[in-house]
């Protein structure tokens, strides 16, 4: 292996301390304690793990945790009366229900109903309106951590051709817009691209988040080019019958050999994910008390 490593769970447990460090100041200073409130509907077992792995991150960097776990059968009206009271209650400073949501639920309403000022996770309209208008808003998490690892990476991103394949509202959309914001060159590729090999060629930053295991190969990379796996497919481990591993959308053993800096799957983009949403919460209470937001922790 040629390229760097690009090591996101060490640099998420930097930010996690970060994050703990402005937790205590606020604390200490202002006597707030920023809380973050996890909403999940029914029993989704990839959902609980997700839920009690923000839960556990939440209380150790000595923010308030508030879970609610609703019946799978929870009606619109009911889930909306509970954000209604999330939204109102002053000791709550983010909002995040877990999708997916039981069908009869429709995402987008839920996420509309949370007040943007406490949408963590940036999904709203709102936010999302807020960053393509480069205005201040709450940055979606994952591309949030995606691009604190290309800052940390690269010294100047300014004039980089970046390449997105994805374009989902949850990732690939606030990605670019991200990119855009740093003076990036960015095309946004989909399913529909022509010549994806070629387009993701051109790529000084490569960023993948697709959920096809291995689709990107040494041949689709720029020699040096920063490669950052978002991607995330489980499949049947070859060697332990009966266990899963998970691969990335990048063949990380070809494309390391050319790239100059990769992300693992695990351990590259996942972590930084929580890590975001933690600092999101303390960005939103920091506004939300019309104190100055700690630097570092959002873009
Ligand atoms: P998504 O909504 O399913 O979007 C996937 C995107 O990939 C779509 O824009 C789709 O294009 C495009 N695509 C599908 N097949 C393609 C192909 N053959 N060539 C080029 N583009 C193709 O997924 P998502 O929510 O953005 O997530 C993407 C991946 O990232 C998933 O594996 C997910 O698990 C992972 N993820 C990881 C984290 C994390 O914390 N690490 C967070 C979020 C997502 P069309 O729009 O044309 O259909």
């Amino acid at each position: 292996m040629s390229a760097t490593l690009i090591d996101g769970k060490a640099f998420a447990a930097t930010m996690r301390a970060q994050v703990a460090e402005h937790v205590a100041r606020l604390k200490a200073d202002h006597g707030i304690t920023p809380g973050l409130a996890v909403i999940l509907v029914g029993a989704d077992p990839a959902s609980e793990v997700y839920v009690a792995a923000k839960h556990k991150q939440t209380v150790e960097v000595g923010m308030a945790s508030f879970e609610h776990k609703l019946p799978a059968d929870t009606s619109e009206a009911d889930l909306f009366a509970l954000i209604d009271q999330l939204n109102a209650d002053p000791s709550v400073h983010g909002i995040l229900c877990q999708f997916p949501v039981p069908d009869h639920l429709d995402e987008r309403a839920v996420v509309a109903r949370i007040d943007p000022a406490k949408d963590v996770d940036g999904l709203s309209v709102v936010n999302a309106g807020l960053l393509a208008s480069g205005e201040t808003g709450l940055v979606s998490c994952t591309p949030l951590g995606c691009l604190m690892l290309l800052r940390d990476q690269i010294d100047s991103l300014s004039g980089l051709e970046a390449v997105v394949i994805g374009r989902s509202n949850l990732f690939g959309k606030p990605m670019a817009q991200l990119l855009l914001g740093e003076n990036c060159t960015v095309t946004i590729a989909h399913s529909r691209t022509r010549d994806l090999a070629g387009v993701c060629r051109r790529a000084d930053i490569l960023v993948a988040a697709v959920g096809r295991a291995e689709m990107v190969q040494a041949d689709w990379v720029k020699p040096g080019a920063t490669v950052i796996d978002v991607g995330i497919t489980r499949v049947p481990h070859p060697e332990k019958p009966g266990k899963t591993k998970l691969l990335g959308d990048v063949d990380f053993a070809q494309v390391s050999e050319v790239a100059g800096a990769i992300t693992p799957v695990p351990g590259g983009v996942g972590p930084m994910t929580i890590a975001c949403l933690l600092a999101n919460t303390v960005t939103a209470c920091c506004r939300a008390n019309g104190l100055t937001e700690p630097e570092g922790l959002t873009v």
